[in-house]
């Protein structure tokens, strides 16, 4: 007997589960709380873009989907750094300026995958069903609906239904079940910034960021040639403005080149919700009842804050890991399941991590000019050690090397840099006595780096603005 398997949630994952699984010619009905996002309509003020990178990139190239994204999505180069006293200066994302970040409507992204997965022979999609309960001793899902409380059952039920999975509630008292979820005093709220003159208000080449110490604001271009920008601010920083003439007077004091872009500021900060941003920890991610085995996917297994940009990225693969196991496995579900969460846990909770340092980076480091030389120094660095040398932010974003392995990377790294900028001061010594004892300074090594220095070798954004490194 063929298994019956359910997929919970029908987002970013969800979708793309659907159709990998599908074209294994595995059959997968699919339960969404919402109505047809086609009939539907984005949500107003919930994460309207996002960033897609390479492993977003390589696991929509699986379903054919790689090129049809990326047309429709605007490449940022790099960040574009607001200061408070004005000025704004770019910094490219890679070394040689030619990497670039997607910036794509979630929207658009989940439709495209959900189309995708509706073509797919083996896929069953049902709209307007809200998961409220799994019984994993008798494999039975009851869902809210439109037209009352309807039952299904499934061998194998797949939960990709977010941060705060329905499913998942099924094994939260379970023994031997440990969760955590640890919120930031931060939420996020959205604010758009329409077209001026039909044109883009800032320059849509780049992530842009007001750091700001302890809060930021960020915002990412949208092909209708808006932006949208997102504050990440404290619960207590969104309470404190009650009035219309508050919202503007606190822009225009910590972002004064945006407030006079968005037209009815005060009226979109009122009305858009703030979002909370945690980041959800939990093991094991498959359970076996007597009725059903339960495996937890995407954000339903491991939310994290979205400082890296990785949160799809990173679902996304978990999907492409289940497929490749069952592939390995020729099929076994237990033996594929097991597996998947072997093979993702300790790369969930690395990216976990390094989304909440890359909070602290974007918010307040950028702004130091310590860390303006330091990435300046690992720019020079990848340039002149190409492929041994490559930065943490490259290596998340433009590689799929798995993200358990990146810190020990960096680490190996920057012990061979530190030993080796202590040799070169330990050289330098030696040569300042020799010109103190009178001998002649020569110029290899000095003039070698120097003129490297001056060429930066970048790309057109890089070459153009390399200045604001
Ligand atoms: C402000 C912000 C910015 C972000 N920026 C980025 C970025 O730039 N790059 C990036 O890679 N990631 C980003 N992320 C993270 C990214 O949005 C998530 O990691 C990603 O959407 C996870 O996909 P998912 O399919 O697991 O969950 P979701 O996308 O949350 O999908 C869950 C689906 O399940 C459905 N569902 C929920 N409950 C039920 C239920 N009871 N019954 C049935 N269906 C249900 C939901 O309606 C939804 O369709 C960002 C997140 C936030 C909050």
């Amino acid at each position: 007997m063929t298994d019956r398997v359910a997929i919970v949630g029908a987002g970013l994952a969800g979708c793309l589960l659907a159709t990998l699984l599908a074209r294994r010619g595995i059959e997968v009905t699919v339960y969404e709380r919402r109505d047809d996002p086609r009939d539907a309509g984005p949500e107003r003020g919930r994460s309207i873009n996002l960033a897609i990178s390479a492993r977003g990139l390589q696991a929509l190239d699986q379903v054919g989907l790689r090129e049809l994204s990326l047309s429709r999505a605007l490449p940022m180069h790099g960040r574009m750094v607001h200061a408070q006293a004005g000025g704004q200066s770019f910094r490219p994302y890679s070394a040689d300026g030619a990497h670039a970040i997607n910036s794509i409507s979630r929207t658009e992204l989940n439709m495209a995958l959900l189309e995708d997965s509706e073509r797919t022979r083996g896929v069953c999609l049902r709209f307007a069903h809200r998961l409220r309960e799994l019984d994993m001793t008798t494999g039975e899902l009851w869902f809210e609906t439109p037209a009352g409380p309807r039952r299904a059952a499934a061998d194998i039920v797949l939960a990709c239904d977010g941060a705060h999975s329905a499913a998942r509630r099924a094994v939260t008292f379970r023994m031997g079940f440990t969760f955590s979820q640890d919120y930031l005093e931060h939420g996020y709220k959205e604010l758009a910034i329409p077209p001026r003159n039909g044109q883009f208000a800032l320059d849509p080449d780049a992530l842009h960021i007001w750091p700001r110490g302890g809060s930021m604001m960020i915002a990412l271009p949208n092909l209708d040639r808006s932006l949208t920008c997102t504050l990440f601010w404290t619960g207590e920083e969104f309470a404190a403005l009650r009035t219309p003439a508050e919202i503007v007077a606190r822009f225009r004091e910590a972002y004064p080149d945006v407030a006079d872009l968005i037209p009815d500021l005060a009226g979109d900060y009122l009305h858009n919700p703030v979002g909370s941003l945690a980041t959800i920890r939990c093991w094991p991610w498959v359970h076996h009842g007597e009725g059903c085995t339960l495996a937890l996917v995407g954000d339903a297994a491991h939310a994290i804050v979205p400082f890296f940009g990785q949160g799809a990225n990173c679902a996304f693969e978990d999907c492409v890991e289940i497929d490749r196991c069952l592939d390995e496995t020729a099929g076994d579900w237990t033996a594929a399941l097991a597996a998947y969460q072997q093979h993702r846990k300790a790369n969930c909770d690395a990216i976990a991590d390094m989304a909440l340092d890359n909070f602290t980076e974007m918010r307040d480091r950028v702004n130091s000019p310590v860390f303006r030389a330091s990435t300046a120094a690992r720019h020079f660095l990848e340039r002149r050690l190409p492929g041994r040398y490559v930065s943490r932010y490259e290596l998340v974003s433009f590689t799929t090397m798995p993200y358990a392995q990146i810190p020990a990377r960096m680490r190996r790294q920057d012990r061979a840099t530190a030993l080796a900028a202590a040799g070169l001061t330990g050289a330098a010594g030696l040569l300042a006595a020799a010109v103190r004892a009178g001998a002649r300074p020569g110029t290899g090594r000095r003039g070698v780096l120097r003129r490297d220095a001056g060429r930066p070798g970048m790309g057109r954004r890089g070459a153009a603005r390399g200045a604001g490194q």
